[in-house]
């Protein structure tokens, strides 16, 4: 169960929670045509919290919009400002921030254009995604049957409501098997991105990931991308194929909720030595201790409540 709050931020106002609700004839409940970012706020030193990146995931829900066009009726200040104000007035130094832009009620079907273009924000707290034990020593994943979405099939570069089906399908899939997470592949049979993550791996030093053609465009990814060129390791994107990750000596997802998480298992071959390999672990800490601020390098990733 969601942690409730106090407040919840909806079309430009703050209300209680309980009174954040929708008609049944909320045109998104119906057809999918909604869109969404997943944020993370975490407390850094002396107490004060801060949003990773927020900038970043705000141009993409807005880029998101408009791919489905839909025309976020808040200048994105507004929205940025209410991201942050949802963490003050509950209280929370720390949590997972949910903005949501969906299609309200009025007309039905799928010509409508006249709905009310809806926008809520939602911040909880909210633990590790993939377990503290999944963070530590790595997880079991299993590839999916479920194909990847085809670029031209829904549209990639767009944080969807309605894409997150064919997430659900592979992510249930790999759960009722017994795995923690699942690898999908594209429309080509390449690897992909996880049902919630992007995808790295590690093979004699080098890192490679798939281009993001099918996966989404991770801000998990692209700092992981930027820390290791940093520390002078390049990352090559590249086609994946199913048994280079069987043969790699690391795996580790990237995402907002799932953080980095290494896996140590897919489709019943060990990865490596089973454990978390040392590029993971270096991540791993590196964007720990960025998100808490602890390391200084980049001040303009952390949005101070
Ligand atoms: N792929 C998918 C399908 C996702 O849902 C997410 C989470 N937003 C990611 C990758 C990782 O993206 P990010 O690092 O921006 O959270």
């Amino acid at each position: 169960m969601v942690q409730k709050v106090d407040k919840i931020w909806l079309d430009g106002k703050m209300i209680p929670w309980d009174e954040a609700n929708v008609h049944v004839l909320t045109h998104t409940l119906h057809y999918g045509m909604g869109v969404f970012e997943g944020i993370r706020c975490y407390e850094g030193e002396g107490g004060r919290g801060a949003i990773f990146r927020l900038e970043e995931h705000i141009d993409r829900l807005y880029d998101s919009a408009h791919i489905l066009l839909m025309k976020i009726p808040f200048p994105k200040n507004e929205i940025l400002e209410a991201c942050k104000e949802i963490f003050r007035v509950n209280k929370l130094k720390a949590g997972y921030l949910r903005p949501l832009v969906f299609m309200g009620d009025g007309e039905m079907g799928l010509h409508a254009t006249s709905n009310k273009i809806r926008v809520a924000v939602i911040a909880w707290p909210w633990g590790t995604y993939l377990g503290d034990e999944g963070v530590k020593n790595g997880i079991r994943a299993k590839v999916s049957s479920f194909t990847r979405h085809h670029v031209n099939v829904t549209m990639t570069k767009s944080k969807a409501v309605a894409n997150y089906v064919n997430s659900i399908l592979a992510k249930r899939e790999a759960m009722l098997a017994g795995y923690e997470e699942t690898v999908m592949l594209d429309t080509e049979g390449y690897v992909s991105e996880a049902s919630g993550e992007n995808i790295f791996l590690v093979k004699k030093g080098r890192v490679l990931t798939p281009p993001t053609t099918s996966a989404l465009q991770g801000i998990t990814r692209d700092t992981v991308i930027e820390l290791l060129q940093e520390s002078g390791i390049r990352v090559k994107e590249t086609h994946i194929s199913r048994d280079e990750l069987y043969i790699a000596d690391e795996i580790f997802l990237t995402g907002t909720a799932a953080e980095i998480t290494p896996v140590r298992e897919l489709d019943d071959r060990s990865i490596g030595d089973g454990k978390p390999g040392p590029i993971t672990r270096k991540v791993q800490q590196e964007f720990h201790d960025l998100v808490r601020g602890k390391n200084k390098k980049h001040p303009e990733w952390l949005a101070v409540l």
